[in-house]
């Protein structure tokens, strides 16, 4: 078939292609490869890449071990700068509307910050209300709680690197201030902050149970937790399929994530802490953050400037989170995962666990 596309007549002669290839790579004794032959090897060459690629995808995964692997992923991406180049300040998905409509990559973001801060009500709390942001990032979310709100917000992060880059980010007298803490152990006194804010850390806690009782703990009674975070279908009355169950696994290592919790759980777990006045409210969003995952591959196209700033081995480090963006929005849109929205109310007195069975939860 190749010798009836690229016979005599075609241009440029196959022998003019080999010669080429040879006079580029002169100092390589080529054998005289026909260009037919070439071609009839080609199909094996792709599927060879392919099975490489794979195969590099996932030797070189970055699976949970510990708060310590997870700091030193994230003092990597922000070293490096990939992330933020192609991201921007929020390491997070962005907003896109309900339905959906198309909007560009890093406005979706910051929209995403403004509609969660409607979603929680905190767009009715007065300038200096304070704000623990747990799991920071380097502060996208902080700087608009901070500027667009007049909110006094500490962010804190597992990752140093983060920290320092915040710290960078943020202008003089804005109130918002960047630590090193482990949100599975707070550093903070019980009841310390009016509003504990988190976007997509708590797929990183190992143990959501401990997560949802910190977040809930250095609240002040009466004060609002307000949470976004990647969540898996709840599994307990049908367990996910091999499929499923294969996607899933990616999703965890590859990212160094221990688990997702499912919605249903991580609202039972705020409950059963005894520290939730009335109800959990939840919500799914992942309809309105859906595009997020094309998004981002798109974002590698449109700006190729980034190829050059990064070179060739942030190019091989951009292109193996494609196929995870790819099962990220497989997925979501399958309706593995689920895009998990979180508000509650801390309770005035806090009371047993076992009273906390009994409230109502609104979805
Ligand atoms: N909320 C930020 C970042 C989301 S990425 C944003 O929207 O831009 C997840 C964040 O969780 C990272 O900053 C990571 O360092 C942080 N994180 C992961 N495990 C953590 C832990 N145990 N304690 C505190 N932060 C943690």
């Amino acid at each position: 078939m190749s010798g009836n596309l690229l016979g005599s007549s075609a241009w440029p002669h196959p022998s003019v292609l080999t010669s080429l290839i040879q006079a580029l790579l002169g100092f390589v004794d080529l054998p005289r490869f026909s260009l037919q032959t070439i071609l009839a090897l080609l199909p094996g060459i792709v599927l060879a890449l392919l099975a490489v690629g794979i195969a590099f995808y996932l030797l070189t995964a970055r699976r949970y071990q510990s708060s310590e692997s997870v700091a030193r992923s994230y003092d990597q991406w922000t070293e490096d700068g990939i992330l933020e180049f192609y991201w921007g300040e929020h390491i997070h998905l962005g907003h896109y509307g309900s339905p959906p409509h198309q909007k560009d990559f890093l406005t979706a973001k910051s929209d995403f910050v403004h509609e969660m801060v409607r979603w929680g009500g905190l767009d009715r709390l007065p300038p200096g209300t304070t704000v623990l942001d747990v799991g920071c990032g380097i502060g996208g979310s902080t700087r608009i709680l901070a500027r667009e709100y007049g909110f006094a917000v500490t962010g804190i992060t597992i990752s140093p690197q983060q920290v320092k880059r915040a710290r960078e980010l943020t202008p003089e007298g804005l109130s918002a201030q960047f630590l090193v803490d482990d949100a599975m152990a707070l550093s903070f006194p019980d009841a310390s902050f009016d509003v504990v804010w988190s976007i997509e850390a708590g797929p990183h806690m190992p143990d959501k149970a401990v997560f949802a009782r910190e977040l809930l703990r250095v609240l002040k009674p009466g004060g609002i937790l307000v949470v976004a975070d990647w969540n898996q279908r709840d599994d307990r009355t049908v367990p996910l399929n091999p499929w499923e169950a294969l996607v899933m696994r990616q999703l965890l290592d590859q990212w160094s994530h221990p688990a997702f919790a499912s919605i249903e759980e991580f609202a039972e777990l705020l409950e059963a802490t005894g520290l939730v006045d009335t109800a959990v409210v939840t919500a799914d969003w992942t309809e309105q953050t859906l595009p997020s995952w094309l998004d981002s591959i798109w974002q590698g196209l449109v700006r190729p400037e980034g190829l050059v700033r990064f070179g060739p081995v942030g190019f091989v480090k951009s292109l193996r989170e494609v196929p995870t963006f790819l099962l990220m929005r497989l997925a979501f849109g399958a309706g593995l995962c689920r895009f998990g929205m979180f508000r509650a109310i801390r309770k005035a007195i806090p009371s047993s666990a076992g009273a906390s069975q009994d409230v109502e939860r609104r979805a």
